[in-house]
């Protein structure tokens, strides 16, 4: 059995208006994350620790916010990427587990509709996924969402 580990952050910006988006899932709030894509923090972050456990090039490399084709872009594209290269190599996922920190909108509410998005886009069963949500408790200042992950991708040996 081999098993490699990833770690993936992503922060962004709110801003008025854009609809947001937390693990594919569109989520009802006033202000969505600034990006060069739609912004999606957990997205990128995920897709991030994937591409981190696999030793490839990080999703600013990959998908340069320099490139008009990603303007706007959804992050699924982006993950969907990194897990082809999960293919190629031969792994799959094992686990993944995620901390939101935003102090709003509150994450709970949202939790097993994201665990759900997030096991379709997998493709891995929603039991071998975490979301936590997180307040700053007075850290930094509200202006936005950061996201932390790891993730644990495996294979069996092979001969
Ligand atoms: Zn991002």
């Amino acid at each position: 059995m081999k098993v490699k580990v990833g770690l993936g952050f992503d922060s962004h910006e709110f801003e008025e208006g854009k609809t947001l988006y937390l693990g594919g899932l569109k989520i009802d709030f006033p202000y969505g994350l600034r990006g060069h894509s739609d912004g999606d923090v957990l997205l990128h972050a995920v897709t991030d620790a994937i591409l981190g456990a696999l030793g490839e090039p990080d999703i600013g490399e990959l998908f340069s916010d320099k490139d008009e084709r990603w303007k706007g872009a959804s992050s699924r594209l982006f993950l969907e990427e990194a897990l082809r290269r999960v293919r190629d190599k031969g792994y799959e996922i094992f686990n993944l587990d995620c901390v939101l920190i935003a102090d709003e909108p509150k994450v709970s509410p949202h939790k097993s509709a994201i665990k759900e998005s997030l096991s379709k886009l997998l493709g891995i069963p929603s039991e071998n996924i975490s979301i936590k949500g997180k307040r700053r408790e007075g850290f930094c200042e509200a202006k936005g969402m950061a996201c932390m992950c790891v993730v644990l991708l495996g294979k069996l040996d092979e001969g």
